[in-house]
């Protein structure tokens, strides 16, 4: 039998905001990098029995063949990408095939997606790929597939020899993921919902291994930005896992994700730094830490470059996210943010519009307050003011986002923004 997995196409930032482009904002400056598929597809190729053959489509840097003598199709998307997934599940049924879906918004949108598709994998997909396939083969596919991994060893490293004849990525640093899960329900978080709420760990010795099929020397981004959490279960993880890699002859190059409150212990520095981490990714908007900073509340904001601060000393650069439009900010925080990054002396940021993924937080609490514009999904992506917000208009909070890269990125070169990803 043979698979063709299917990644479609999204609209990525510099097609929303056109008016980037011609303020000369570069692409690079805006992540406009063309990136592999996150982890899904290379799991499930490696899950796919050597008895099968498998082809991938990532529509984002080439075209979908149509006419591929595939037997089965599977789809994996997430929310911007899915008006262009059911065109691609319509377009392949037509010609008789049977289309399958799985990923972030067919997983928190199962009946909608199961208009366009002959079934759907609902969350995780290593317990159900094979039953999948043979209930393929029997002809006996059922409309949904649902099933958590209980050990997360059992799922096998992903087959990334499936990026290797596209030569037109041009990110070279492997994802990594150690864990799965969270206890938190940050408002606009999406992975409570897909993932569940408790923690799931990897074992450290498998993410060795991992980072052994590689040479050891390369980036590697260590997706979890729960690994930082104060929470009991991850700190006693992340400690594991630190000291394990801070053991390796030679050190992996890390990118991990955290957020304003993460400790500054000069022990828990030396930690990160032993490890291998070479890039804080600091995410904003949501935790109670960076609400209080953006705000311009100076307690918070001291404490915010404080941290920044010790973490460049420590060797590890600062790239940040900042969350725009949230019911907690009011008009001034436009202002705010570009006034701290520059106290921060930071050469990297990003801002992302507060998005309603299906199933978080705010999308409940906005469609009860019958504040969402529109469900045109290719427009969910952070780019685009879909909701109507709280303490400004739609215009105005559209208008601080443009502001906000705008004068970031006409004081900062590319080279100079990107040297934190450069070795
Ligand atoms: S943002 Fe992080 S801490 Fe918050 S719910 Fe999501 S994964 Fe958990």
């Amino acid at each position: 039998m043979k698979i063709a997995f299917i990644y479609p196409r999204f609209e990525k930032l510099i097609e929303s905001r056109i008016e980037l482009k011609e303020s000369g904002i570069s692409k690079k400056n805006l992540g406009d990098f063309s990136m592999p598929p996150a982890l899904g597809i290379p799991i499930m190729v490696a899950l796919t029995g050597s008895e099968h053959t498998t082809v991938l489509y990532d529509e984002n840097i080439e075209p979908i063949n149509y006419d591929d003598d595939a037997d089965l199709i599977a789809v994996s998307f997430f929310t911007p990408q899915a008006e262009y997934a059911y065109k691609v599940a319509q377009r392949f049924r037509e010609k008789g095939k049977t289309v399958i879906a799985g990923g972030m918004h067919p997983s928190l949108m199962v009946d909608e997606a199961l208009q366009y598709f002959d079934a759907v994998c609902i969350g995780e997909v290593e317990a159900v790929w094979n039953q999948i396939l043979t209930d393929f083969q029997n002809n006996n596919l059922q409309k949904t597939y649902q099933q958590l991994v209980e050990n997360l060893d059992t799922i096998p490293f992903p087959d990334r020899a499936v990026f290797r004849s596209k030569d037109k990525y041009d990110w070279t640093a492997k994802l990594i993921q150690v864990m799965r899960g969270c206890a938190y329900f940050c408002e606009n978080c999406i992975i409570p919902s897909e993932f569940g709420k408790n923690f799931r760990f990897r074992s450290v010795g498998k993410v060795i291994d991992e980072l052994n099929l590689y040479p050891i020397s390369g980036d590697y981004y260590l997706i979890d930005d729960t690994l930082s959490l104060p929470d009991e279960q991850c700190e006693a993880y992340r400690n594991e896992l630190f000291n394990a890699f801070a053991q390796l002859e030679t050190k992996p190059r890390l990118f991990i994700s955290g957020s304003l409150n993460m400790s500054c212990k000069p022990e828990f520095l030396t930690m990160l730094k032993n490890a291998g981490v070479v890039n804080l990714y600091l995410v904003t908007g949501a935790d109670p830490y960076s609400i209080r900073a953006l705000q311009g509340d100076k307690k918070f904001i001291d404490m915010g470059l404080n941290m920044i601060e010790t973490y460049r000393n420590a060797g590890i650069e600062v790239y940040i996210s900042v969350g725009l439009g949230f019911d907690h900010q009011k008009l001034s925080v436009f202002d705010n943010a570009l006034d701290f990054i520059q106290k921060a002396k930071l050469s990297t940021a990003e801002f992302y519009i507060l998005t309603p993924f299906p199933q978080t937080r705010v999308w409940h609490k906005f469609r009860s307050e019958n504040r969402i514009l529109h469900y045109n999904w290719s427009k969910y992506n952070t780019a685009n003011v879909v909701f109507k917000p709280k303490h400004m208009t739609e215009q105005q909070l559209l208008d601080g986002y443009l502001k906000c890269w705008n004068e970031f990125y006409t004081s900062i070169s590319i080279s100079e923004s990107l040297k934190n990803f450069k070795k």
